[in-house]
């Protein structure tokens, strides 16, 4: 940062735009200027290879609830009800078909008491979710 007029060498203070001598304008020297010139946050947009956290910027994830999820295996997990909540029709249709021999029922009680036991960041990790 220049802190002499490059017009007539004359002393300048920091946030002179103008140098007080012979009134020429001083690119570059006013501090509150360049800060808005390149603010920190677009730097980190502009690096490359940076990734915002969620593509355009917005957690489109669906919203489920875990407590729901779990519920749905502990009681209705003979059918799959929480396989479909979660959006995993297959494995949902999966559950109705063994539902006669009462497997999935015993399977969805476990799955339903693992959801409930799970942190929130690893229920949705697990299912691409987002929890609510
Ligand atoms: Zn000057």
């Amino acid at each position: 940062m220049a802190n002499f007029c490059q017009q007539c060498g004359g002393p300048l203070q920091p946030g002179d735009t103008v140098c007080p001598a012979c009134g020429t304008v001083i690119p570059g020297n006013d501090p509150y200027q360049q800060q808005y010139q390149q603010p920190p946050y677009q730097q980190q947009y502009q690096q490359p290879g940076y990734q915002p956290p969620y593509p355009g910027g917005v957690d489109d994830r669906p919203v489920k609830s875990k407590l729901a999820a779990g519920l749905f295996g502990i009681l209705l997990g003979g059918i799959g009800i929480h396989k479909f909540y979660m959006g995993k029709i297959g494995m949902g249709v999966l559950y109705v078909l063994f539902a006669w021999c009462g497997i999935p029922a015993i399977i969805g009680l476990i799955e339903g008491i693992l959801y409930l036991c799970m942190s929130d960041a690893e229920f949705e990790n697990k299912f691409g979710v987002r929890v609510r």
